[in-house]
């Protein structure tokens, strides 16, 4: 059988080049790992997690699967959740969606894909839920964009719904949650102002955050010309500041 020799001599590569750099580094870190940020991405190979904030081994606890989602009875998703809060005490859960997400795509699409529609119906019921606001967005690109983010809102507010999270929180224990969504086209991180830092903020953090997607709508019908979604967002997040 034939080795993937190719990443085999890659890694060691890497290895050496860390070693010469820190020789300590992963004896370190073998002892013990302390990350403070948990973070819940997209399966989508161009959205490395620890790359795309510039983060070591060691300083991320990452959980991915297709389009992000935090599903209450994906034992999965929950374990990571669990440990990562109860266990690595991490400061901050971020769900980090992106633009232009092939999942979030296929689940407003009308034909079959299989067995993967069963978990893409989780994104369908986002869909379903602001049907009235994405109807406003004729141009489909821009729609996609949308569902993009408010997948991202409602993912990261079913993370502060956990009975993991919301012990933690209970308990009085420094755990805040993010919604990201990250920038295929420019590798930058769109802060979606969903940060939610006990239970009782958590309604108004959502309201606030679907607030900002709805406010793009007026934003895009007052200008000239179309928008990229970063643009759109700083110009939102200027109303709101
Ligand atoms: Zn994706």
């Amino acid at each position: 059988m034939k080795r993937l020799t190719e990443l085999l001599d890659s890694n060691r590569e890497w290895a050496e080049k860390i070693n010469q750099e820190d020789p300590a580094f992963f004896e370190t870190l073998a002892q013990q790992q302390a990350p403070e940020y948990l973070w819940i991405g997209c399966s989508d190979s161009r959205v490395p997690a620890n790359e795309i904030v510039g983060m070591l081994p060691g300083e991320l606890f990452v959980h991915r699967n297709v389009s992000n989602l935090v599903v209450h009875t994906d034992m999965n998703c929950l374990a990571v959740i669990q440990y990562a809060v109860e266990v690595l005490k991490v400061k901050h859960i971020m769900v980090v969606g992106h633009y232009g997400c092939g999942g979030v795509a296929a689940a407003i699409e009308t034909e079959p894909h299989g067995l993967i529609d069963n978990w893409l119906r989780h994104i369908r019921k986002v869909y379903q839920k602001h049907r009235e606001l994405l109807s406003a967005w004729d141009n489909s690109h821009q729609q996609l964009d949308r569902l993009c983010e408010l997948n991202v809102i409602e993912q990261a507010c079913n993370v502060c719904e956990t009975t993991v999270v919301q012990q933690a929180w209970a308990n009085g224990q420094d755990l805040k949650v993010h919604g990201w969504i990250y920038g295929l086209s420019d590798g930058l991180i769109n802060d979606l102002e969903f940060n939610a830092a006990n239970a009782e903020s958590v309604e108004e953090e959502y309201k606030l955050a679907i607030n900002k997607v709805e406010k793009l709508r007026e934003l895009v019908q007052n200008s000239e010309k179309t928008q990229n979604a970063r643009s759109l967002w700083d110009k939102v997040r200027s109303i709101f500041n």
